[in-house]
Order: C-alpha cells, then sequence, then structure tokens
C-alpha cells in the first residue's frame, strides 16, 4: 500500500491513486496528503544528507510510485547569498547584506526552471498510470520540461501553447521531438481546451489530470532551501506567482519539515511577484479580496501569463495568512530588475526572475520586508530563454580593426573612467 493518496483540499474526501485532479463530490481540486507518522519512523535529516544532491532525496516526501528509479538528477539547484543585489534593494548594510539568498533555478536541469521539479514527479506517476503520451498546457517553461522528460523516458510529448510564446521556449521544446501544437489564444484558453481533451484522449497531461502529483514536484524548492540554509526556515520567501501553485507549497514544504521535526518551527512570511500586466492574485492580495477575479494577460513575463490562477485562491490564502504581502511591477521594471541581477550577482534570469527581484526591491522600500530579516527570493528560469525582452536593450558596438593602434583610439573614447580596465571604483577598492 502507498503512503499517500488524492484526498479533497475542501471535503476531505479521499480519492486513492488516479488520474484525477478535481474532487466529484464538490468541485474542489485535489491534493496529495501523506501518513506522517510512518513517514516518521523511515526518514530522517541525517539520510537525507547522506543522498546525491538531487531533489530525489526528498523520495518520501513526494507521491512516487513504489520501486520508483528516477533517471535524470533534477534539482539541488544553489542557494547563495546575494550582497551586492542586497544593497541595492534594501541600502542593506555591509553587515545585513549577507541575509539576502537566491535560489538559483536558472540551472535547474534538464530544461533550466523550476518546471522540471514539477514534471519529473508527474512522469513517474504517467508512467506508473500507464500512459503513453504526457501532454501539457504551458506558458513555455513547462513545454520545455515535459518535452525534454518525455524523450529521456520514451514517452510520446503533446504540447498546447499559446502562439506567441517567445522562440526559445517553442524551439526549446520541439528540439526533443515533442508535437507542439500553437494555439492562437492566451494560456487559459489553451487550458481550457486542454481540459476537453483530456475528457476525450488517454493522455497523461501533466497539469490537468495529473495535477495534484505534478504540484508536489514544487516542494523540493522548499526543501532544499531549508536544508540549504542549515535545516533552517528563512524569514520571508518571495516567489513568482503564475498559477499560484509554487508559493503554496513552499508553504506546505516548510510545514511538513516543521511536522517531522527537522526543523524549528517559525513564521515564515511569503510574499508573491507578479508583472503588473497579469497580476490577478497580487491585485486581491492588495485589495483585500479572498478571491480572484480574473484579468486578461498583457506583460512580457510570458511565463507568469496566467490570468485565471488554478491555486490562486490558496496563493492568496498563503500570503495573507502568514503575514507577507504582494507586489507586482511594470514590463521596464521587469528588464532593470533583470539587468540589476545580471550585473550584481552574476545571475542571467529570464522575466519572472526579473519580476521575483523588482518586486523583491518595492517589497524592501516599502517596509513590508526588513533587510535584517533572512530573505529567499526565488529565481525560477533562465534569461536565455527570453533574450527578446531585452531586444535593443544593448545597441551593437561597432567592430574595430584587430589593430592594437585601432584599440588604442577606441580606448580613449570608452565612456567613462570606470569602464577602462585596471582602474577601480573608489568604493570597491576599500572593500565595501
Ligand atoms: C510556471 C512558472 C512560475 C510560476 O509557477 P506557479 O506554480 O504556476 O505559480 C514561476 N516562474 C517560472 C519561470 C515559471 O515557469
Ligand atoms: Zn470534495
Amino acid at each position: 500500500m502507498s503512503h499517500y493518496e488524492l484526498r479533497c483540499r475542501e471535503c476531505g474526501r479521499a480519492w486513492g491513486n488516479q488520474p484525477r485532479s478535481i474532487c466529484d463530490d464538490c468541485f474542489s481540486p485535489l491534493e496529495v496528503a501523506y501518513d506522517y507518522d510512518a513517514l516518521k519512523a523511515s526518514i530522517s535529516r541525517e539520510r537525507i544528507s547522506q543522498r546525491p544532491p538531487n531533489m530525489w532525496r526528498y523520495s518520501e516526501l513526494l507521491p512516487l510510485p513504489q520501486g520508483y528509479e528516477p533517471r535524470l538528477p533534477v534539482g539541488f539547484t544553489p542557494l547563495f547569498q546575494a550582497p551586492r543585489l542586497a544593497k541595492q534593494l534594501s541600502g542593506a548594510t555591509a553587515a545585513a547584506a549577507g541575509n539576502l539568498y537566491l535560489k538559483n533555478d536558472a540551472v535547474c536541469l534538464p530544461t533550466l526552471s523550476f518546471k522540471d521539479r514539477v514534471v519529473a514527479v508527474a512522469i513517474s506517476q504517467a508512467k506508473a498510470f500507464g500512459f503513453d503520451t504526457v501532454s501539457c498546457s504551458s506558458t513555455g517553461n513547462l513545454a520545455n520540461a515535459v518535452a525534454a522528460h518525455a524523450a529521456r523516458e520514451g514517452l510520446k510529448a503533446w504540447i498546447f501553447i499559446p502562439s506567441d510564446l517567445e522562440p526559445a521556449k517553442i524551439l526549446g521544446t520541439n528540439v526533443f521531438g515533442a508535437k507542439v501544437v500553437r494555439i492562437a489564444g492566451n494560456y487559459d484558453q489553451v487550458n481550457r481546451l486542454c481540459s476537453q481533451i483530456a475528457d476525450e484522449h488517454r493522455w497523461g497531461f501533466v497539469n490537468v489530470n495529473l495535477r495534484p502529483y505534478y504540484a508536489e514536484g514544487s516542494k523540493t524548492v522548499g526543501f532544499e532551501i531549508a536544508e540549504q540554509l542549515g535545516w533552517r526556515l528563512p524569514d520571508n520567501v518571495v516567489c513568482p506567482m503564475a498559477g499560484g501553485s509554487l508559493i503554496v507549497k513552499i508553504k506546505k514544504a516548510f510545514d511538513e519539515l516543521i511536522n517531522l521535526g527537522f526543523v524549528e518551527a517559525k513564521e515564515v512570511k511569503f510574499f508573491g511577484a507578479q508583472a503588473t500586466g497579469c497580476s490577478p492574485i497580487s491585485t486581491a492580495v492588495k485589495t483585500g479580496s479572498s478571491e480572484i477575479e480574473p484579468q486578461k494577460p498583457a506583460t512580457i513575463a510570458r511565463s507568469l501569463a496566467i490570468g485565471n490562477p488554478a491555486d490562486g485562491h490558496y496563493a492568496i490564502k498563503v500570503i495573507k495568512g502568514s503575514g507577507g504581502w504582494s507586489e507586482d511591477i511594470s514590463d521596464p521594471e521587469i528588464i532593470n530588475s533583470i539587468k540589476l541581477l545580471a550585473e550584481t550577482e552574476g545571475v542571467f534570469t529570464e522575466t519572472a526572475g526579473g519580476v521575483t527581484v523588482g518586486t523583491a526591491g518595492k517589497l524592501y522600500r516599502q517596509d513590508r520586508i526588513n533587510p535584517e530579516e533572512t530573505t529567499v527570493l526565488c529565481i525560477t528560469g533562465n534569461g536565455l530563454k527570453t533574450t527578446d525582452a531585452l531586444a535593443g536593450v544593448y545597441p551593437t558596438e561597432q567592430a574595430i580593426a584587430p589593430k592594437l593602434a585601432e584599440f588604442e583610439r577606441y580606448l580613449q573614447q570608452v565612456l567613462t573612467p570606470a569602464d577602462i580596465p585596471g582602474v577601480i571604483a573608489e568604493a570597491e577598492a576599500v572593500g565595501a
């Protein structure tokens, strides 16, 4: 017997294990529930710490089929301090600058976003349920992850996307041999179509009929943050939101670690980040509403462009219940934030990461986040997938002849002394 099963989030009815995401009795979403008493006897911090550095080290806390042998080392991405970014965002003192951390899923394997984690879990169940075809509706990163995992497992993949996705995300799906279906509509329309297809065809839609299992994969971001902080919870987490699932699952992960006695109990504040052009969750938080009013997305942050977020209601609950907040930033602010993160910490993130960084800055300025507290920013995707967002930001330099004299002439023209190699700005030189 399995140590987990599907349960209705509202009426609590148990549904066993099957490809299903909605309770027939009350039409609420299903969630994976675990037998925590059994888990307490079978895992410990020590055992986890001895395992290879990937998300499978938390296997017992994931809904994996018995005896499942994962074939990709997904997750366990770096967590590191971001002192130079901290100074820029919050004006933190040198002493406090070490309190800001980045959880960098821009380098998650195999497809450079946190979606690799959710798909890794969904695929295990797709195989257990005997699907030979996996599928999804996607804002881009999920498409890449499903296509790559399907290729690795020898499954067929059908991917449904809004037709205006970034070219790199479409190519990054095609390359794995997946069938890509472009839909002339936005994500919410694509998703509705996929629900209808899932009723007609026996396909494993990772974010439709496999959604409860899929969503559990996001917990590994929370497990890793806690373990990488030395089995300690941060004070604050800033998380980008599309469907609102990731932020809810990081909270679930922290609660599970407390419940298992792996970390000391702590009231972590959750902060949600959105683009103003698609901000149904942050708008609800800011206006004090507990329900989502759907929006029509209009933002360069396409990976977050879900106007009617499936887990929006639960995201609002997590944010408000934790004493956190939600904010949103404009497209120009997203671009500036992508540049700021890259220039201060050497991390090139996609538009969603820009949303997280820019929103964090706003929250510091609003005094909603205290620079003296430990704060983790979730960087969820890679900048090389959304280079079109930066089109025209950097002019192409004129080429010069490969001659020393030419270069010397060029050097005389360079903009400011700070650009000349060998000249270190004063503040840097004193080791600030
Ligand atoms: C999907 C996605 C998110 C948001 O995830 P949800 O769980 O739907 O809220 C954040 N960042 C990136 C890069 C994504 O692709
Ligand atoms: Zn129910």
